[in-house]
């Protein structure tokens, strides 16, 4: 990955802006006050953070396929219901 202002290899984080930088962008004026973690390190948290949302994630689609489960199982019901009674009108 390379810096798109400055085609510098992105190797920082800024942890303020939460953005990949190049070293130049480290020592510009917008994030030479910012601290700044090597993008290994980065990734690793990003790793970690990324795996509890996955889990939140996961948890949450579970609880949707289960809605979705009971959604269907209703629409199935309607139609049951709404298929017998129906007749032909041109009679
Ligand atoms: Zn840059
Ligand atoms: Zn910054």
């Amino acid at each position: 990955m390379v810096c798109e202002q400055h085609g510098e290899a992105l190797k920082l984080f800024c942890e303020t802006d939460q953005v990949l930088m190049c070293l130049i962008c480290q020592e510009s004026r917008a994030h030479r006050a910012h601290p700044a973690a090597p993008i290994q390190e980065a990734a690793q948290q990003c790793k970690e953070q990324l795996q509890t949302q996955l889990q939140l994630l996961r948890g949450e689609k579970k609880r949707l396929e289960a809605l979705q489960g009971s959604e269907s199982q209703k629409h199935q019901e309607y139609q049951v219901h709404t298929a017998r009674p129906h007749k032909p009108t041109h009679q």
